[in-house]
């Protein structure tokens, strides 16, 4: 690099990396959404098109060729969601501040670009953006992770339950929001359920998964289409032009991998394709340990 009297400053820049082999979690949180919900709307206590423009920017954020398929796993609820990455995630020599600095940019910039297709009617103001801020936290162990987002979970449940209740007595129950909320006092889990049903006739455990389990971006290997041909053990991202022909893709396995076992003869071997993955969003429950050992959690 070339040096002038003014490269000492570059040396002000402090090294942030995080702690090599940790998971890490960044987690974005809308700015000011309480005003920005209402300057546009948002159906209370949830609104499905807000919340679905979350999980399609949230899966931006994850599908992206910024994060190179590192992200294992998000959870999302109101306007805040979190992005899990695999220990061994190498990415930006693992600087935080280069890591949170490209997923809250990643995802506001899909969250404006998407904006128009859930809200045409409701046009953002360039003085009152949608933005986000965020963080970053590391986990030593795999427990440690679910339990995060158990903890989110947890959150999703107690913050819906409760908005779930204090909007049906405004909305449906004459209330005004000073009322509501003296009713909901003191009042435990069970008292609030108890409220919906005997007042309004609704069952909680009815409402819809999104609002009461939060959302979860995960990966999911795409069943293998019929007949797929086998293929070799070339990356995916290669090139057709840059890759080699199968036969010296086959030739230069057999030497690095297979040399002191292959065979006189050497073996045509034929791998299936790989599977291709995509991904989808889920509700489900993440506190019992039933979905973790579905094995739907792995990755991890
Ligand atoms: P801060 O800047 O400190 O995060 P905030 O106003 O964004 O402040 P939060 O605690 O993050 O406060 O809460 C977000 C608020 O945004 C919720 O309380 C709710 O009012 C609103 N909100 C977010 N998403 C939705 C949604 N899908 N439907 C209805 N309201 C929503
Ligand atoms: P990285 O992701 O590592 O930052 P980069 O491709 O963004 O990689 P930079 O060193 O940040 O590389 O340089 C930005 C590059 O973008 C410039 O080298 C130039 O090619 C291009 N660029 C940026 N702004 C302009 C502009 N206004 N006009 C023409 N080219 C531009
Ligand atoms: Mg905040
Ligand atoms: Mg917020
Ligand atoms: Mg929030
Ligand atoms: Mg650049
Ligand atoms: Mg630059």
């Amino acid at each position: 690099m070339a040096g002038s009297r003014y490269t000492y400053v570059k040396g002000f820049e402090l090294p942030d990396p995080l702690l090599p082999s940790t998971f890490f979690v960044i987690r974005i949180d809308g700015k000011g959404f309480h005003g920005f919900s209402k300057a546009h709307n948002f159906d209370k206590p949830n609104d499905w098109n807000a919340l679905t423009l979350m999980n399609e920017a949230a899966k931006r954020v994850v599908g992206g060729r910024e994060l190179n398929g590192e992200c294992v796993m998000a959870f999302g609820e109101s306007d805040e969601y979190s992005f899990v990455f695999k220990r061994s995630c190498k990415l930006h020599g693992r600087r935080s501040s280069k890591l949170v600095t490209l997923v809250v940019s990643v995802f506001t910039a899909a969250y404006v670009a998407l904006w128009p297709h859930y809200f045409p009617n409701s046009p953002l103001k360039f003085e009152e953006l949608p933005v986000f801020d965020g963080r970053v936290v590391q986990y030593t162990n795999e427990a440690e992770v679910r339990d995060y987002l158990r903890w989110r979970q947890v959150d999703t449940h107690i913050n819906n339950m409760y908005n779930t209740v204090f909007w049906t007595l405004v909305l449906q129950g004459g209330r005004t929001p000073i009322e509501a909320e003296q009713e909901l006092s003191g009042t435990v889990s069970s008292q609030k359920q108890e409220i919906l049903f005997s007042q309004f006739g609704i069952n909680y455990n009815n409402l819809e998964p999104m609002y009461r389990k939060g959302s979860l971006v995960i990966w999911e290997e795409e069943p293998p289409a019929e007949n797929a041909p086998a293929s070799t053990d070339e990356p995916s991202t290669a090139s057709s032009s840059a890759s080699p022909s199968p036969a010296s893709a086959q030739t230069a396995n057999s030497l690095s991998i297979d040399s002191t076992l292959a065979p006189v003869k050497m073996r045509q071997r034929k791998k299936p394709a790989k599977p291709k993955r995509r991904l989808v969003v889920v509700h489900e429950d993440l506190i019992s340990d039933a979905w973790w050992e579905s094995g739907r959690g792995k990755g991890l």
